[in-house]
């Protein structure tokens, strides 16, 4: 399949990309990797009149650190997945990066990409909310910053205006005594997870961000001095869509198993760190 025509813009700059986006609005969508809008064009699912190719903004492609970790929009996953700062500060992110997709998907995809895409069954969605992460946007008017959880409104669908962009995302540090752990079930490596989580342990609070648990990635938030049955609290919270590979009993099923695993991992974690 090929996708509808559509007018191409090389964006040469941030103004530039943003105030493209200003002038065309809905009717435009920005080309990050294009790992998941060109499939999408060529599906026909969707089709947007105009591309704005943000690929030369490569003053978006950074990872550095200034008390939070700050990640750019452009930073392809491959990055990510051998940044050994990000093995250090986000070792929760840099766990669940290899299970994005296959390499050839990682070198092009980006976290930005990843994350307006918005997929409910994407891990990284799911990374973010567990972190408490801090989404940087930024149009021709200004720049705002929400909490990842306020990002994620609905099925493939943020809190992005028409005319904004995701420029970057904070993570900020995690107290000491924090362990985190990722996990997910796939019928095969690279595949989309049936159920994965991503989890935050600190020496109060519990945060969990599931992928592949709802319309949009689901965090639930426990305390910690009642983890007892913190499978059933997860199983009760989170509403598995079900598919052909796994019903939504069986999503349940492996939330419950994934939540207990990923705490005794998590727990032990925070008493090394
Ligand atoms: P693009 O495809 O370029 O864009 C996606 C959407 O985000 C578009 O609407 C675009 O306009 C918008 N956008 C991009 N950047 C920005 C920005 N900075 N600001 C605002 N809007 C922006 N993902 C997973 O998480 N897990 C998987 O297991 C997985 N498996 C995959 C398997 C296959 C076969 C394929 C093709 C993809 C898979 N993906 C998976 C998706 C992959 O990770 C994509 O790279 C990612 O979801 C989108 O990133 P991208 O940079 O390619 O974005």
């Amino acid at each position: 399949m090929k996708p509808p025509r559509f007018k191409y813009i090389a964006a040469d700059s941030l103004g530039a990309a943003l105030a493209a986006k200003a002038e065309h609005g809905a009717e435009a969508r920005f080309l990050a990797g294009g790992q998941s809008l060109i499939p999408a064009m060529n599906f026909r699912l969707a089709q947007p009149g105009v591309l704005i190719d943000i690929n030369p903004l490569t003053e978006l492609d950074y990872v550095r650190e200034d008390g939070a970790l700050r990640i750019g929009a452009l930073t392809r996953t491959r990055t990510l997945e051998r940044s050994q700062l990000v093995a250090e500060r986000a070792p929760l992110l840099f766990e669940a990066v290899p299970h994005v997709a296959h390499p050839q998907i990682r070198n092009r995809g980006t976290f930005g990409g990843n994350l307006a895409h918005a997929d409910p069954a994407s891990e990284l969605p799911a990374v973010v909310l567990a972190l408490n992460a801090r989404l940087h946007l930024q149009s021709t008017k200004g720049h705002r910053s929400i909490d990842a959880r306020a990002f994620f409104t609905g099925a493939l669908t943020t809190a992005l205006g028409d005319d904004e962009m995701l420029v970057e995302v904070e993570l900020p540090s995690l107290p000491l005594r924090t362990g985190t752990a990722f996990l997910e079930v796939a019928r095969r490596r690279g595949d989309y997870a049936m159920m994965g989580v991503a989890a935050v342990v600190t020496r109060t609070d519990v945060r969990l961000g599931f992928c592949n648990a709802g319309e949009t990635p689901v965090l639930v938030v426990l305390d910690k001095a009642h983890l007892e049955d913190a499978e059933a609290q997860v199983q009760a919270k989170i509403n598995p869509p079900g598919n052909v590979h796994a019903t939504k009993a069986f999503q349940r099923h492996l939330a419950g198993v994934l939540t207990r695993r990923a705490l005794q991992i998590a727990l032990t974690r925070a008493g090394t760190r």
